[in-house]
């Protein structure tokens, strides 16, 4: 007897912006017995998955893998592996995450320039490309949806433009991943890193990325083998080395690759995770993924609005999987977020900077992109705000999410 229980979390019902609930498959997953690093076995299923992410990202980039860590470790692997100090790197921010990227840019001893858009709204191309035109950056680093404003900023003719102006191009997609398009050989991406923990249905800890043959030659220039595990046959490193150790790309390929280069040690529990997210993914169909998260998000974008709510930002560029609500007057938003969470289990999001206190998010994605988790986050969302002493149109919400489901056949 050691006092502690076993683990008995409540069975929640994760409508945020991220985390949320994961597929039972995922989770079976993650309870698979585990195999050596160097085991044909697990070296197959190391393959595996880079093969099912290069569907998953639709591009033929030989260089996908997994980053051991939640989605900033393969957003600090792209930074500090492609960023020599005094590299200049253009940072368009339309909410909390561009800020994100701009500081682990500086971390990395870039000279960062950013420009900005208020919340709720994105960048046109011309912007961006009166930006570079200007800077001349040796990166642009952007996201692709902002979860801390549900922003959706499109990307198609932004690759254009970097090619044109010798610029690497790197998105941060992982709150949009799966739920929305990414193309990432159609629209011209050097870099793209994303996470399991939203529309991809898994939790947080592992970051999966791909790297054109561009990327890869800049981050070449600096390769290096540690001294422990060098044979005659390794270069020493031209340029100089990359500043971290654990997220150097350089030696993350080399253990990904042919020659299987000792480096970490690959985190399989997390692996088979991140293997069996993108398998339910392809087995249910990218652009039906994507539809469901679509209709998902459409019915609780109908149910909130029939509630007399008003959503937050620029509709036209929202991401489908998540929704901002403007937290109405008089109304305690912590207090409902408590009701929610305490009474039915149901966990909603909080917003931070500008829109601290101001929004909710409410999150539609991966496993938790259904029918019956919009309905029951409408019902009781209703029934909480009541509680509040707002008088709302009983049952409208759920009302208006029905008929978008029944507007949509099969999904
Ligand atoms: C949710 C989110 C992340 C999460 O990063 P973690 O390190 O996994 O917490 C990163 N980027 C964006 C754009 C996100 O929306």
């Amino acid at each position: 007897m050691t006092g502690f229980a076993p683990l008995t979390p409540p069975p929640r019902l994760l409508m945020g912006p991220g985390p949320i609930n994961c597929y039972p498959r995922v989770l079976s997953a993650m309870s698979t017995q585990l195999v050596g690093q160097y085991d044909p076995v697990m070296t197959g299923y190391m393959n595996e998955t880079m093969a099912l992410y290069r569907t998953l990202f639709n591009t033929e980039n030989q260089q996908t893998m997994l980053i051991d860590g939640t989605s900033r470790a393969g957003i600090e692997a792209v930074l500090v592996s492609a960023i020599e100090p005094g590299d200049k790197v253009l940072v368009p921010i339309f909410g909390r995450f561009g800020h994100l990227l701009a500081e682990i840019a500086e971390r990395a001893d870039a000279e960062v320039h950013t420009i900005e858009v208020p919340w709720g709204e994105v960048f046109k191309p011309e912007q961006i490309e009166a930006a570079i035109k200007n800077v001349q950056p040796k990166l642009l680093a952007i996201v692709q949806g902002d979860t801390s404003t549900t922003m959706f900023q499109p990307l198609e003719d932004i690759g254009a433009i970097c090619e044109a102006n010798d610029v690497l191009f790197y998105c941060d997609a992982t709150a949009s991943v799966g739920g929305n398009p990414l193309e990432v050989d159609k629209w011209k991406l050097d870099a793209v890193s994303v996470g399991l923990q939203k529309c991809l249905g898994g939790p947080s800890g592992s970051a999966p990325i791909t790297m054109s043959q561009k990327f890869v030659d800049v981050v070449r220039t600096r390769h290096h083998v540690e001294a422990g595990i060098r044979d005659a046959h390794h270069e020493s490193a031209r340029g100089p080395k990359i500043r971290s150790n654990y997220f150097d790309l350089g030696m993350i390929m080399d253990y990904w690759g042919d020659e299987r280069l000792n480096h970490h040690t690959e985190a399989a529990t997390m692996l088979y995770c991140a293997r069996e997210c993108a398998i339910l993914h392809l087995e249910e169909g990218q652009q039906n993924v994507i539809a469901r998260h679509k209709v998902a998000g459409d019915a609780m974008l109908a149910g909130v609005q029939a509630l007399g709510l008003t959503p937050f930002g620029d509709l036209a560029n929202k991401m489908s999987n998540v929704v901002g609500v403007v937290i109405p007057d008089g109304v305690h938003g912590e207090q409902v977020r408590e009701d929610l969470l305490l009474r039915f289990n149901i966990e909603i999001g909080t917003s931070f900077g500008p829109l601290k206190g101001k929004i909710w998010r409410i999150g539609t994605m991966g496993y938790n992109a259904r029918q019956d988790a919009v309905l029951h986050t409408l019902q009781s969302l209703e029934t909480v705000l009541r509680k509040q002493g707002m008088s709302l149109p009983a049952g409208a919400g759920v009302d208006a999410a029905l008929a978008v489901y029944s507007g949509a056949m099969n999904v």
